[in-house]
């Protein structure tokens, strides 16, 4: 779903009762999203992140603006008519509720426009299906059950979902209908006599490998002998036409059932169509209705799948790590198959490690349903990594909207230039003079569109940490800034050097990053800049915008 927001506009209105200004928390932001794009809303504390996502998401109303998803605009619809899926931050699961009940709730409101149809008959025609393509299988998952009572039922029909990816209550009905008691006494024999042959087998297997001592060789004669005596062939066969002969009968009962069902609505005056929809004079009758116990199940079970949370649907969430309560909170929001998934900081409540592989998990998920997904989060490190764009924020208004790489590499004013990149990007005082910028007294670039502004016009250069140069392959005349190394801190591969300057404007360190192979001392040393790594903004404009010198 494309989203588009067109010069939306919030404002909290103030007190002037009690000289409160008024709050503009988002000013004319204009973004487009397209189809299936992982977009990153990032910005400081404040800059409007989340008031964007909730006028997206319908739970704050714009001040002006508009909202559209495709080609509907959506700026008054209320939020359950949005479609869209949401995450918060605190996203408090209901704790006495198990993982299923949790992920099932959004859905039992959930309203749906549907043709009515033959549901029975069309159960029977999957059930009949499976149980004549794999009757065995289905056999066996029964037979190898080991619980009892009640449970047995359950953890079949458990295993049955598992092999086949049907819902729990088909499942159910396979093991209603005719496997509850293996009540037939020729298939009961079989199986106990194919039951005999397995251990028979299974003990001389056991002998077999511990055949050096000799009185387990008189013992293994015996059970060869009793094994013997089965003529296999025949058991085999007894076995097999016991089973199909059960399977028929079992055939049989669904196609008794789907028959009686079918005069029932035949009865009516109504006609069934091959896809099992119930028709009236040829056409469906259509209704709005909510989703029935299967068709919950199924949406369930797929978002359980995708989330890989399917192992642990019967715990509750006070049983599952932080990372395991995320997923079922983004399967909650994914559960009724929204337009669009909003997350807005989803991952600030887990620890460093959890983030990182939950935020790679976000990442897949959201290929993997290709839905249109608005992240919102302060954290530059996990925006970059996982968006396709970023729309960078500061007091409301949208700043630069790109890819992030390239947002890191051609920021477009300085704000966003420091927002992004570990250690940050350093920033000095600068002048230009004669079409060139001088950091002190040391001209650090020249270009010719400098020569524009007049001499002593205020600038502010911005290297990144990996834009210097050092060590002796650096020409003299190419080393242009003084800076006194105070630290060199060994990182492996890399060196970090703390500087100073007397023109750095920031409080926190200068840090250069340099190979580790390069040498540094301490003390003052003059360093090359790379010019794709250095950008200078126009300190002289409240916005510090970029001076491009391409
Ligand atoms: P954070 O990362 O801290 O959640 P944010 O970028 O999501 O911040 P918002 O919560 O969108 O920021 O808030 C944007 C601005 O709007 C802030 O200055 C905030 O104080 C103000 N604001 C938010 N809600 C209200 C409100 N109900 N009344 C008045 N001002 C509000």
């Amino acid at each position: 779903m494309e989203i588009k927001l067109k010069n939306l506009t919030k404002v909290f209105p103030g007190n002037p009762a009690k000289n409160i200004p008024d709050a503009v928390a988002v000013d004319s932001l204009d973004v487009d999203i397209r189809d299936g794009e992982l977009i990153g809303l990032l910005g400081p504390s404040g800059c409007g992140k989340s008031t964007t996502l909730y006028m997206i998401a319908g739970l704050k109303a714009p001040t002006s603006g508009e909202i559209w998803f495709g080609d509907e605009d959506v700026t008054h619809l209320s939020p359950e008519k949005r479609e869209i899926g949401l995450v918060f931050q605190n996203y408090a699961l209901y704790p006495h509720m198990t993982v299923y009940d949790n992920v099932r709730f959004p859905l039992t409101n959930l309203h749906v426009v549907s043709a009515q149809k033959a549901t029975v008959l069309e159960k029977n025609a999957v059930l009949k299906r499976i149980l004549l393509e794999q009757f065995d299988k289905v056999l066996d998952i029964i037979l190898n059950s080991k619980f009892k009572g009640k449970y047995s039922k359950n953890m079949s029909a458990r295993k049955l979902i598992k092999a086949y990816h049907i819902t729990t209550s088909l499942a159910e009905r396979i093991y209603k209908l005719g496997f509850q008691k293996i009540t037939n006494e020729e298939l009961a024999k079989a199986e106990s006599l194919q039951e005999k042959i397995n251990s028979l087998q299974g003990k001389i297997n056991v002998t077999k490998k511990e055949e050096k001592k000799s009185e387990l060789s008189i013992k293994k004669a015996g059970l060869e002998e009793e094994l013997k005596a089965i003529d296999l062939k025949t058991a085999k066969e007894a076995v097999h036409s016991a089973r199909v002969a059960k399977r028929d009968e079992v055939v049989l009962a669904i196609d008794e059932q789907s028959a009686a069902e079918k005069a029932k609505i035949e009865s009516k005056g109504f006609t069934i169509d091959e896809k099992f929809y119930v028709l009236q004079n040829g056409e469906k009758i259509v209704s709005k209705r909510r989703l029935n116990k299967d068709e919950m199940d199924a949406l369930i079970q797929e978002t359980a799948r995708l989330v890989q949370i399917d192992e642990y649907l019967t715990r509750k969430p006070s049983e599952l790590s932080g990372g395991q309560q995320q997923r079922v909170a983004i399967a909650r929001a994914l559960v009724k198959k929204p337009r669009v998934l909003l997350l807005d900081e989803p991952l600030s409540n887990l620890d460093a490690r959890l983030r990182l592989q939950t935020r790679e998990e976000i990442r897949r998920i959201q290929q993997e349903t290709g839905i249109t997904t608005i992240f919102v989060t302060h954290d530059q490190e996990e925006a970059m990594s996982i968006c396709d764009d970023i729309v960078v924020m500061k007091l409301g208004v949208q700043m630069q909207r790109a890819h992030p790489q390239e947002v890191y590499n051609n920021p477009n004013c300085l704000f966003v230039a420091k927002f992004l990149g570990t250690p940050p990007i350093n920033v000095f005082n600068g002048v230009i003079k004669e079409g060139k910028v001088y950091v002190g007294e040391e001209a650090i670039l020249s270009h010719k569109k400098l020569k524009e502004f007049e001499d002593g016009h205020k600038v502010d250069v911005a290297i990144r940490p990996e834009g210097f140069l050092a060590g002796p392959d650096v020409p003299e005349k190419e080393r242009v800034l003084s800076l006194n190394v105070t630290q060199i801190q060994t990182m492996g591969r890399d060196v970090s050097l703390v500087c100073d300057s007397d023109y750095h404007t920031d409080e926190n360190d200068i840090k250069v990053i340099i190979d580790s192979l390069i040498k540094v001392d301490l003390g003052v040393n003059k360093f090359g800049i790379k010019a794709q790594k250095t950008f200078v903004f126009d300190a002289e404009d409240d916005k510090h915008p970029r001076i491009y010198l391409d």
